[in-house]
């Protein structure tokens, strides 16, 4: 095997960078992380995912450590707010027929089966830290780091998320996120008995919906019209959720709403999105997961793109003569099935906000789960 990169540095430890930091290390190459948070935390209820993540988690190992803390079903209900059914969407069993097409774990769980794979794995990971400076010439990268180290890699991953410093470090002049009129709230609840998938409720400018995301657990979510982008108090969580919920009359969405308490870890987020255009590299310095295409939840696809980029950089740099010939790989077989989930994504919120075709809605979901069960 040649190894082009003997060393790299990860910056940014979520789904994304850790899944690079376990691919990496798998082909022999040394690997650190600096994760600005100390304390390593996830914060948010349940995460939407479906049969491409899980096919990513075979391919990471994770797949059984899911399945015995998450949830997988097959298929996806969609209803009108009074529960009668629009369609059914398949969900192809892309990891193979021992797995379901779709499911849900809480994003806690999730962070720590892969923290857990990571640490295994052998990464350094130093948590509290971030870069201070990044200088690079044609045969490495020196950074300097925020507990004072200065080291010296052959190549940085910048998998900083949505407002990721390594892309206004690199890009200067990128696009920045873009606020894309809609919010999303999610609340924890109990899982009900009667629901064995994931369920959305489409609404007049308003989608909710519930996934199984543990054998005990679901989550609700609710994607709302919102012209502009507003910062909400903690306080007032739990009385604009039920006040959002009253036009649904289907009787889990009623019941649901009336259980709702200070209890149910009610998260508010404004949806922003953003699509780099190439190169995603500069250099020894490679952006993936948010940091170069950070989608709305809308597909459930956000993470599997970001940890599907980490399985091909490292596919990529295992196969090239050289750090810019695998990067260059690496974005040729990204760009455009990204481009498609952030795009389709960002088509499906423009319907909502519109009151939209509710066919085309549900004609977009099913072509994109179609799409994104090809090889990747
Ligand atoms: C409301 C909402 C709901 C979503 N629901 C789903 C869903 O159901 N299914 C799905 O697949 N996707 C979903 N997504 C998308 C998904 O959450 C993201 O695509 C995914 O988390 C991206 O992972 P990432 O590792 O690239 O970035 P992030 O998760 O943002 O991780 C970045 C990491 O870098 C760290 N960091 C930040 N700055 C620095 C720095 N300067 N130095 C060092 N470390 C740094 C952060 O602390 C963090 O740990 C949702 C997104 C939103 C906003």
């Amino acid at each position: 095997m040649t190894v082009v990169v003997r060393n790299v540095l990860v910056i940014g430890g979520g789904f994304s960078g850790m899944s690079a930091a376990i691919e990496l290390r798998k082909r022999g190459i040394s690997v650190d992380v600096v994760e600005i948070d100390a304390g390593w935390r996830s914060y948010g209820a349940g995460i939407t995912l479906g049969g491409a993540t899980f096919r990513a988690f075979r391919t990471l190992g994770i797949l059984d450590a899911f399945m015995e803390r998450g949830s997988a079903t097959d298929g996806l209900d969609l209803c009108a707010p009074n529960g009668s059914l629009i369609a059914k969407l398949p969900t192809p069993r892309v990891a193979g027929p021992d797995v379901p097409g779709s499911g849900g774990i809480m994003r806690p769980a999730l962070a720590s089966i892969l923290a857990e794979t990571t640490r295994a794995a052998g990464a350094d990971v130093l948590l509290g830290a971030t870069f201070e400076t990044i200088a690079q010439d044609d045969n490495g990268v020196t950074v300097l780091l925020t507990n004072g180290d200065t080291k010296r890699y052959d190549l940085v991953v910048g998998a900083d998320g949505l407002f990721s410093k390594v892309r206004e470090t690199v890009f200067p002049n990128a696009p920045k996120p873009a606020y894309t009129g809609q919010c999303v709230w999610r609340a924890v609840v109990e899982r009900p008995a009667e629901i064995e998938t994931a369920v959305m409720w489409l609404g007049p400018k308003i989608k909710v919906g519930i996934n199984p995301v543990s054998k005990t657990q679901a989550y609700i979510f609710a994607t709302v019209d919102q012209p502009i982008k507003q910062r909400l108090q903690e306080g007032e969580h739990l009385g604009l959720l039920k006040k959002l919920l009253e036009p649904f009359t289907a009787p889990l969405i009623v019941r649901l709403r009336e259980g709702l308490n200070e209890s149910n870890s009610i998260v508010y987020r404004p949806l922003e999105a953003l699509m780099l255009p190439r190169p995603w590299h500069k250099g020894r310095v490679v952006l993936i997961g948010d940091a170069v295409h950070a989608t709305t939840p809308h597909l459930a696809s956000g993470a599997c793109i970001g940890i599907e980029d980490a399985i091909v950089l490292a596919e990529e740099l295992e196969r090239a003569g050289d750090v810019e010939a695998g990067l260059a790989a690496f974005e040729g077989r990204r760009w455009e099935r990204c481009r498609m989930v952030v795009e389709n994504s960002l088509r499906l919120g423009e319907i909502e906000i519109n009151d939209g075709d509710k066919q085309e809605h549900s004609a977009i979901m099913r072509e994109t789960i179609m799409a994104l069960a090809a090889p990747i």
